[in-house]
């Protein structure tokens, strides 16, 4: 009797079971079926990813194979390579471990920065010198003949410039009056600040909105704003003053807002990054929030940028901006799927973005670029000795 009793209980389970699976199955499908696009890019892309080493800098050989790709296929760089490159950018030369460089910086505080990571690698590195560019948009261009100069930024498909850390992972980084008038700070110490603030903002308690602030560096930011004006439930996009503000026709016709603190971009659960004049610093930190990164274009690049995969870290969309609603939507209807690309996106940050591996960087762009050198640098008269704390 009993066995009996026990069988009908499991078959009524079991057709429970039955209908509850379907009924979620149904609800996957009409949810799947509307957005099975975007779904089916994520699993792909998911199941296709490896995460990489941070070992030799592993996540980030292939930019600087690509980078120095142009000179080490013509075997060497030449003196005459060296000089042609001086115009555009700061000229640095290394005699028995000591950093000189020629006296005139344009920009004193993103010199500092650079040099902070140069004095680093000195015990290491033979005589050399090199060209180090460090205005925001890069100097030569693929149409013309190849000239060895780093910059922090650049378009691959454009520019033969040799991508370096950019000197905001020390100092020099853009200052936005009031909240940083010192520029953005340390990336070390913005890695703890704004992963804290993280930690207030767990998932359920960020605004389901997306979120955006800074100034009109491009107009690629331009339909982002509009739709937040049309729309303000879906997100907030206002442009703040830059220290090039003159009237509201530099922030979209309309007042200035007011400036957000990276940190406290952790309140929203989607971060737009958008290029600027080259690309922004924004993006690395706003990882850090593990809110859902939107990245816009895929050109700008800074030297870890390649490293990060669509649908896997971040969501990749479109300069024109067309498919940005629609994006919002499937963000809203599909939480489990976006918060795992946030989980996914800050973990890369944390784990492969450390002030270790952006030392690993320098000394081996530094390594690699010495060795292409084929002749013995000359040291330059007038040239200022640069010390830690210099
Ligand atoms: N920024 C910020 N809060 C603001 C405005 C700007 O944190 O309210 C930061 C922004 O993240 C970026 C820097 O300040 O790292 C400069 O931003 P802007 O939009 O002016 O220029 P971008 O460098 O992005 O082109």
């Amino acid at each position: 009797k009993s066995t009996t009793f026990f069988f009908a209980l499991i078959c009524l389970f079991s057709v429970e079971f039955a209908n509850a699976d379907k009924d979620h199955e149904k609800k996957k499908y009409t949810k799947g079926a509307r957005w099975s696009h975007y779904l089916e890019k994520v699993d792909e892309a998911v199941a296709q990813y490896d995460d990489c080493s941070n070992e030799d800098c592993g996540c980030f050989t292939s930019v600087l194979d690509a980078d120095l790709a142009v000179w080490e296929n013509k075997g060497k760089i030449t003196q005459k390579d060296v000089e042609a490159a001086l115009p555009f950018g700061v000229h640095y030369q290394i005699f028995n471990h000591k950093l000189y460089r020629h006296k005139d910086c344009m920009f004193p505080f993103r010199c500092s920065g650079v040099e902070h990571f140069l004095l680093e690698q000195l015990p290491h590195l033979p005589d050399m010198e090199m060209v180090i560019n460090v205005r925001d948009w890069p100097q030569t261009s693929r149409h013309r003949e190849p000239l060895p100069v780093f910059s922090f930024s650049k378009v691959a498909a454009h520019h033969w410039d040799i991508m370096y850390p950019a000197w905001t992972f020390w100092e020099g980084g853009p200052a936005v009056w009031p909240i940083y008038p010192t520029g953005l700070g340390r990336w070390d110490l913005q890695r703890d600040i704004i992963s804290k603030k993280a930690a207030e903002w767990p998932w359920d308690k960020k605004e389901n909105k997306g979120f955006f602030r800074g100034s009109r560096t491009s107009y690629e930011r331009d339909p982002l704003v509009l739709l937040s004006r049309k729309e303000p439930d879906l997100v907030d996009a206002q442009y703040t003053k830059n220290q090039a503000w003159k009237s509201e026709e530099d922030t979209l016709y309309a007042a200035p807002a007011e400036e957000v603190k990276l940190e406290d971009h952790c309140k929203y659960r989607y971060l737009y990054n958008f290029r600027g004049v080259a690309a922004s610093f924004r993006l690395k930190h706003l990882f850090l929030c593990n809110s859902t990164v939107f990245h816009v274009g895929n050109e700008w690049l800074e030297f870890f940028y390649p490293a990060l995969k669509p649908w896997v870290h971040y969501i990749p969309v479109s300069t024109k901006l067309t498919e940005g609603r629609d994006l919002f939507i499937f963000a809203k209807e599909n939480q489990e799927v976006v918060k795992g690309i946030a989980d996914r996106g800050r973990q890369f940050i944390v784990d492969h973005l450390r002030m270790d591996d952006i030392t690993c960087y320098w000394s081996k762009l530094l390594q690699r670029y010495a060795q292409l050198l084929s002749y013995k640098p000359q040291k330059k008269s007038g040239y200022i000795l640069i010390k830690p704390g210099s």
